[in-house]
């Protein structure tokens, strides 16, 4: 449920006393993917000491209930069918909340600065005067290949990994699809996928264009969490599978060589079943 901010708070101080200075704090905070055993230390702590946090969706409760007793707790997400708070809002909030005394966790999925709209909340509240910090949090496309026992990267398989929005910002052209298949085949990376759900089919018609129909992909959805759920399957099979299988957002997709193993035990377990 949302809870709506304060309105601007007076901080109260002993009279004839020296105004003593308002040391609030913001501190962007990874959650991780979803399992809270997944969470840093540091991360940990920093939600521990918060006065106020500021939560987006794909954080799980069990991470928010860490928080003390006494601090507030704002959801910004889209929880519950609520529209989301909007960005400008939130940073807003924010930079009130650090200039009346708060300690401000702004308490993001994964990692703050993959796909979390960390850069432009730093750029912002740095234009305020504002320090922010940034704690990291492993994020969803590393865990979910995890989830599965798969690597990332591999020396006979892949010299690296492109992580890649599927959902470009408005008016954004987004991803160049063929040009990223020629190059993650010459060059042989993983490439991993987030928000890409909705524009599967595209992807997979793109793709296709640089990388062969047998790539294995993997549809990792709602990783490291009790509801996680996943399928394994060729390029050339991907919008399919996720339709049948019916996964949906959260999830990633995994396409590369690095899956090989997974897809070949997941494809003699199918034919024993047939
Ligand atoms: N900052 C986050 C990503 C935010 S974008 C991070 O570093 O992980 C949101 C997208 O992340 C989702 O649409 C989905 O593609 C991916 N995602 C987040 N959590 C996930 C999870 N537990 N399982 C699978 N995908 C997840």
């Amino acid at each position: 449920m949302n809870t709506l901010p304060s309105p601007a708070r007076t901080l109260s101080r002993a009279s004839g006393a020296a105004p003593s200075p308002i040391v609030g704090r913001c501190t962007l905070v990874g959650a991780g993917p979803g399992d809270p055993e997944l969470l840093t230390l540091k991360a940990a702590r920093a939600i521990a000491r918060a006065t106020l946090l500021l939560v987006d969706d794909l954080v799980s409760d069990d991470i928010v209930a860490l928080a003390a007793p006494s601090a507030r707790v704002i959801h910004v997400g889209k929880r519950g069918g609520c529209r989301s708070t909007p960005q400008s809002f939130i940073e807003k909030l924010m930079i009130q909340a650090v200039r009346e005394g708060e300690q401000v966790v702004r308490l993001k999925g994964g990692d703050p600065f993959v796909f979390g709209r960390g850069g432009e909340e730093v750029e912002h509240l740095r234009a305020a005067g504002i320090e922010v910090e940034v704690i990291n949090g492993i994020t969803a496309g590393l865990a979910a290949v995890t989830a599965l026992g798969a690597p990332l990267t591999h020396r006979d398989h892949a010299h690296g990994v492109v992580f890649i929005t599927g959902h470009a910002k408005p008016g954004s052209g987004g991803p160049d699809w063929r040009a990223l298949a020629h190059t993650c085949h010459a060059a042989r990376l993983t490439l991993v996928i987030y928000m890409g759900v909705q524009a599967a089919a595209q992807i997979q018609a793109e793709l296709l264009s640089g990388l062969p129909a047998s790539t294995p992909v993997a549809l990792v959805q709602h990783a490291t969490l009790a509801q996680q759920r996943h399928a394994l399957c060729e390029l050339q099979h991907l919008h399919r599978t996720l339709e049948r299988e019916g996964l949906g957002s959260p999830a990633v997709i995994v396409v590369g060589e690095v899956l090989q193993g997974l897809l070949a035990l997941a494809q003699t377990a199918q034919s024993r079943a047939a």
